[in-house]
């Protein structure tokens, strides 16, 4: 049974649909993040599931029980939110104790606990310092350590790290990770950066628009993604339009493509070929196009020119043009292929996805 249910929860404000029939399901012990563009729903989920909004629509469920209409405060989750919220006139020690004074803990129980979460975020001794006196980061994991001092049965983390600069950023992100893996707490984390996401969850749902596309781990969000939007949004592709051939069958389809007319063959998940007659859109990541010098009878080699090498340091990204067909392919050793020169493309069967719009 999943720890968290969120099912076909809806919500709007005003006119505006915020979210629209997401249904998600965390695992016990799982960093699950969401991510999406700004403005797509992501926040508002994360406030439903913490009950500081009430959802329209669709009910809540946490460890087997029905938590819709239950009080953030009756829940028992930890938040950590993106401008800390900190309380300035309060030390550090103050402020990591507040949710167990508002628990109204024994005094005794308080201090041994603000101790060990400073101890956890690395912050040990940091207890009568002002808040105004730490660096960004030190102000982060003071937030992260007042969330996990109620011991909280769930983490709610929305976009904890963007206010810090980028080596402090992939460092507390580390250390994030390893922290909650390591006192086994369920974390849900929003944020719109791609690497962040990739770097720190165990899964991962893609929300657009209020909807929730695409939910899986991020490799397979990243090397098979479902839908247009979901390629669109992460990262670099090559998007091809193309028509099913009749010669397709379940497992294995075969496309032509619209530009340059090359014959594609992809491996189909059962049940997902597309419609005949229909022009659909397949993906492949520049990193998995594989140049060679000379077309050969290898499956979908198709023959192309080298029309542009941007070099980019440690990879170089070597545009083509295969008859029409403008294809990206990202390469380590760019140097045997000057621009103007004749090659082939391959695009391995495997590498290739079947989007759906
Ligand atoms: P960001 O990354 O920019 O924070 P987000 O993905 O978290 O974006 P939300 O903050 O959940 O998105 O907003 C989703 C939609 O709902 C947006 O169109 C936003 O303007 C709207 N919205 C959010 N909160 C409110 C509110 N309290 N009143 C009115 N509209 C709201």
């Amino acid at each position: 049974m999943p720890l968290l249910s969120l099912k076909n929860i809806s919500k709007r404000f005003d006119s505006t649909p915020a979210v629209a029939d997401i249904s998600l399901d965390v695992e016990r012990g799982e960093f699950f993040g969401l991510l999406g563009p700004s403005g797509c729903g992501k926040t508002t989920t994360l406030r439903m599931i913490a009950g500081l909004e009430k959802p329209d629509a669709g009910t809540i469920e946490f460890d087997g029980r029905d938590i819709t209409d239950l009080p953030a405060e009756r829940r028992g989750f930890g938040m950590v939110f993106q401008n800390y919220a900190l309380f300035p006139h309060l030390n550090v020690s103050e402020n990591v104790a507040f949710g167990l004074r508002a628990r109204h803990r024994p005094a005794a129980e308080i201090k041994e606990r603000v101790k060990g979460a400073l101890e956890l975020v690395q912050l040990p001794g940091y207890e009568k310092r002002r808040v105004d006196e730490l660096s960004g980061g030190q102000q982060q994991r003071v937030a992260i350590a007042r969330a996990i001092a109620i011991e909280p049965a769930l983490l709610l983390f929305d976009e904890p790290l963007s206010n810090l600069d980028v080596t402090l950023r992939e460092e507390t992100r580390g250390e994030l990770r390893e922290l909650v893996g390591r006192l086994g707490l369920t974390a849900v984390y929003v944020t719109h950066d791609q690497e962040e996401a990739f770097a720190l969850c165990d899964r991962i749902s893609v929300m657009v628009g209020g909807g929730l596309l695409q939910t899986g781990a991020p490799r397979e969000l990243y090397e098979h993604p479902a839908k247009l939007a979901v390629a669109r949004f992460l990262g670099r592709n090559n998007l091809i339009q193309v028509m099913r051939l009749s010669s397709s069958n379940e497992g294995t389809g075969e496309f032509k493509t619209l530009q340059g007319g090359h014959t594609l063959r992809v491996l189909i998940q059962k049940g997902e070929l597309a419609p005949l007659n229909k022009p659909c859109t397949l993906a492949i990541r520049p990193e998995h196009v594989v140049l060679r010098h000379a077309a050969d009878s290898l499956e979908n080699t198709i023959p192309a020119e080298v029309r542009e090498i941007n070099f980019a340091g440690a990879t170089s990204t070597v545009k083509l043009d295969a008859g029409g067909l403008l294809l990206e392919a990202l390469v380590l050793q760019p140097n045997a292929f000057a621009v103007g020169t004749r090659c082939a493309a391959v695009l391995p069967a495997e590498r290739i996805s079947l989007l759906k719009e």
